[in-house]
């Protein structure tokens, strides 16, 4: 058995990208992925400049433009009463920030990714394999797969998502459920009857509820999402956050947010899970990435653009040349933690109360949190520059 360079478990969003990143800079990169095919569910995604700007530097951000849409805005309003309580323009945050602010099709990027991770010679891509454990040595990491396969890597990165079979190996937590749960996904524009905007990102916070909607493949597809806190969890019932307590959860709000349930796909729901963040994601030759390192709610939309960020940084830290010693190695995966454990646990905790502010429900609460966002200046950035930034202009 040979020993590769570096072993990726998951070919989503975080894995594909890391190995795209890694062989450019000259590493041996094998991808193993359980599914039959490198595949997305069919929802949309949004990208912070923070996130497009780094994928500018590698060159992956030409490939995703054409399919993208640009919005004018990121706007939030009230659920109930449909009032727009604020904005941030998102070009004056491209200005700002130095990159756009994109909507796409998740597949759309993924297909992207992969087509790059494809082009590169150093890349090996695998389906239909499982890992099942990881055994880690002071030379090399073992990878198991339930087909009994075996796989021997210098370096293996866990990009397996938020139930990780490599995290296991680190640390004995589960996934904590929100107690919400997510409707989605991107339908023909024309299959839409009513859309907040063609030119916005539109935020609908509501009591224990909260809608997004927009555009994305170049205005050909309408994305929307549908969060609500489940009531039937609360109780204990075993099957909750039904399409039966969707439409009752959404039966009192204001008539744009009502038209769009029924274009919501009920054949799948998403419970929301996040874990508590770590204060490190390594162990000898295993590290982690994406939502195997840090799961997240999805309220800041930065779960995805935080493990293109792992990916961009751990390509950085590690050393050229092979193989690599046990203490290069560990410097390395030092440097990579340095770079974004607390970053991305930061952004871990802030997307959970970001939630709480959204779907606060007693009347007091909605009246303050509408009054602060009305207050907001719509050209101040304090709230936002931690995460998009540094700012490039004022
Ligand atoms: C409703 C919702 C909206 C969101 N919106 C946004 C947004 O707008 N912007 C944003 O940036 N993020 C968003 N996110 C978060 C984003 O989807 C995730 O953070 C992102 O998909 C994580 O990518 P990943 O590659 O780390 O993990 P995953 O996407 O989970 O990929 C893991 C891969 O590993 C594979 N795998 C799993 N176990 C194994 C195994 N044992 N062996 C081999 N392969 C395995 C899986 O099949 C999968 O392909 C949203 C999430 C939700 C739920």
């Amino acid at each position: 058995m040979s020993t590769d360079q570096v072993l990726v478990t998951g070919g989503g969003i975080g894995g594909l990208s890391a190995a795209v990143l890694l062989a450019r800079r000259g590493v041996r990169v094998r991808v193993l992925e359980r599914s039959p095919e490198f595949a997305e569910v069919g929802a949309g995604l949004q990208l912070a400049p923070n996130i497009t700007r780094m994928l500018d530097e590698v060159g992956v951000l030409d490939r995703i433009l054409p399919l993208s849409v640009q919005p004018r805005r990121l706007v939030f309003r009230n659920a109930e009463t449909a009032e727009e309580l604020t904005h941030l323009d998102l070009a004056d945050a491209r200005r700002r920030y130095g990159g756009p602010y994109l909507v796409l099709h998740r597949s759309d990027l993924l297909r992207a990714l992969l087509e790059a991770a494809e082009a590169e010679p150093g890349v090996t891509l695998h389906t239909g394999h499982e890992v099942t454990g990881v055994t880690d040595g002071p030379d090399h990491a073992l990878v198991h797969c339930a087909d009994g396969t075996e796989f021997r890597a210098e370096l293996v990165v866990g990009a397996d998502g938020l139930h990780s079979a490599v995290r296991a190996h680190l640390v004995d937590d589960e996934p904590l459920c929100s107690g919400y749960v997510a409707y989605r996904g991107a339908v023909p524009i024309e299959q839409v009857a009513h859309r907040a905007s063609m030119d916005d990102v539109v935020v609908w916070m509501g009591p224990g509820l909260h809608l997004v909607q927009y555009p994305v493949r170049a205005g050909r597809l309408y994305n929307q999402v549908a969060v609500f806190r489940s009531e039937q969890y609360r109780r204990g019932e075993r099957d909750w956050g039904t399409p039966a307590e969707l439409d009752r959860t959404y039966a009192g709000m204001c008539d744009e947010v009502r038209a769009a349930v029924p274009a919501l796909g009920r054949d799948h729901r998403w419970p929301m899970y996040d874990r508590e963040p770590l204060p490190n994601w390594t162990r000898g030759r295993l590290t982690l990435l994406g939502d195997a390192a840090h799961p997240m709610l999805q309220y800041l939309a930065q779960g995805a653009g935080q493990a293109l960020l792992d990916g961009a940084a751990l390509a950085d830290a590690l050393p050229p040349g092979r193989p690599w010693a046990s203490h290069d190695l560990g410097a390395a995966l030092r440097e990579y933690e340095a770079a974004r454990v607390g970053f991305a646990s930061r952004v871990q905790a802030t997307a959970r109360v970001w939630g709480d502010i959204w779907h606060v429900d007693s009347p007091v609460s909605t009246l303050l949190r509408d009054e602060v966002f009305r207050s907001r200046d719509v050209h101040d950035y304090h709230l936002v520059d931690w995460l998009y930034g540094p700012a490039v202009s004022a």
